[in-house]
C-alpha cells in the first residue's frame, strides 16, 4: 500500500509517499481501508518534532473513515465490509479509568497517529473498539473529518458547562476545533460570537447562526460587550498569548475560558486580581471519551452539526499540509482515496 510517513522532523518536507507492506490486523484489531483519511495540527507539529514519534518512519494522522477489509483474532469476522469511522482517542482499556468511562485520564491514553500508525495511508490498523459504525446516509467527507476536532470542542463546551441562552465567545474561528464549537454551540442554545483574521470566516459564522465577529486583533472584548451587551459566560481559546488578553477580558463575571491548544506560544500571564475579583474559572481539556464520541456522531449523523471540509487527493499532502499550516482553511482539511 500507499502511505504518507514522516521520515525525519525537519517539517511538512520530512513527509515522504511510500510503498509499504499491508498492515495485518492483530489480536481485537480489524484493518480499514481508507476511504478519507483528515489532516490534523498535530500531524503538521509532528513534523516538527513536537512530539517526535517514538520511532522513524511513522505515519501520522487521526481521522479518517473507510471499510473493514480485514479482522484480527477474537474479532467477528463478520465486520468485513462494514463501513466505519475511526474514533481516535486509544487508551489502555482496562484500567480504573478506563473501567470508569473516563480514557481522557487513563495512563495510557493515546491519540491514534501520535503513539501509533496513523490514517495517512491506504489502509490502517486500529483496535475494533475504535471502528465505529459509519451511519449509511453520512457522506464520506464528513465522516472521516470530524472526529478529533469536533469530538475536542464537544468535551470542551461540556467541562465549560455551556448552557442555552449564555453567551459563548468562540476565538479564532477558523479551525477545526473552533469552527465545530460555534456550530455545535448553537445547536446548544448559545448566543454564538465569533473572531477571525479573516472576514469570510467571520461571515462563515454569521450565516450558521453566528450574532456577530470580530477582528483577532482587534480590542474585541468591547466589541463582544456592546454587540452582546453583556461579557461571555464561556470563551473558547486556543490560540494563547496573542489572544489570551483579549479573551480574559471579554467574559462576564463568574465566566469561564476553556483551552485545548495554544497557537501563537505556551505562555500567558494570568492577573490574579481579575481572577479572583472576578469569580472566574480557566479550564483545560483535551480530545474526548468513546461516549462523547458517540453523542458527536449523533449529532453530526442527524445534520445539527455540519463540520466544513476542504479535500485533495491522496497524493497531494504537500499542498493540503500547506492549506493548513497558512490557516487559510475554514473548518477540516482532508485526503480523498480513489
Ligand atoms: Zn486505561
Amino acid at each position: 500500500m500507499r502511505a504518507w510517513r514522516l521520515h525525519d522532523t525537519d517539517g511538512p518536507d520530512s513527509y515522504r509517499l511510500d510503498e509499504i507492506p499491508d498492515p495485518e490486523p492483530g489480536p481485537g484489531e480489524v484493518r480499514i481501508a481508507m476511504r478519507i483519511s483528515a489532516l490534523n495540527h498535530l500531524d503538521l507539529w509532528m513534523s516538527k518534532g513536537l512530539p517526535r514519534p517514538e520511532h522513524l518512519p511513522h505515519i501520522t494522522g487521526a481521522d479518517g473513515a473507510g471499510v473493514i477489509d480485514a479482522v484480527g483474532e477474537g474479532v467477528d469476522p463478520s465486520r468485513v465490509g462494514e463501513e466505519v469511522i475511526i474514533n481516535p482517542s486509544t487508551s489502555c482499556g482496562t484500567c480504573p479509568q478506563c473501567l470508569a468511562g473516563e480514557i481522557v485520564f487513563c495512563r495510557r491514553f493515546g491519540i491514534l497517529g501520535e503513539h501509533s500508525p496513523g490514517t495517512l495511508a491506504e489502509r490502517t490498523v486500529v483496535p475494533a473498539v475504535n471502528a465505529v459504525p459509519k451511519p449509511p446516509h453520512l457522506d464520506w467527507e464528513t465522516a472521516g473529518s470530524f472526529g478529533l476536532a469536533t469530538g475536542t470542542a464537544y468535551r470542551m463546551l461540556r467541562r465549560a458547562r455551556l448552557r442555552a441562552g449564555e453567551v459563548l465567545l468562540v476565538v479564532g474561528v477558523g479551525g477545526g476545533v473552533s469552527s465545530a464549537a460555534a456550530l455545535l454551540g448553537r445547536a446548544m442554545g448559545a448566543r454564538v460570537f465569533v473572531t477571525s483574521r479573516r472576514d469570510d470566516k467571520i461571515a462563515w459564522a454569521v450565516e450558521r447562526g453566528a450574532e456577530g465577529g470580530f477582528a483577532s486583533d482587534s480590542e474585541f472584548s468591547k466589541e463582544l460587550k456592546a454587540k452582546a451587551g453583556r461579557g461571555a459566560d464561556v470563551v473558547v481559546e486556543n490560540v494563547g498569548p496573542a489572544t489570551w488578553d483579549q479573551s480574559l477580558r471579554s467574559l462576564a463575571p463568574g465566566g469561564r475560558v476553556v483551552v485545548c491548544g495554544s497557537t501563537s506560544g505556551t505562555k500567558v500571564e494570568l492577573s490574579m486580581p481579575v481572577l479572583f475579583f472576578k469569580q472566574l474559572e480557566v479550564i483545560g481539556s483535551t480530545m474526548f471519551t468513546h461516549g462523547e464520541f458517540n453523542e458527536v456522531l449523533d449529532l453530526v449523523a442527524r445534520g445539527v452539526v455540519d463540520p466544513p471540509v476542504t479535500t485533495f487527493p491522496f497524493d497531494r499532502l504537500p499542498e493540503a499540509l500547506a492549506l493548513l499550516e497558512a490557516g487559510d482553511q475554514l473548518g477540516k482539511v482532508a485526503l480523498t482515496h480513489a
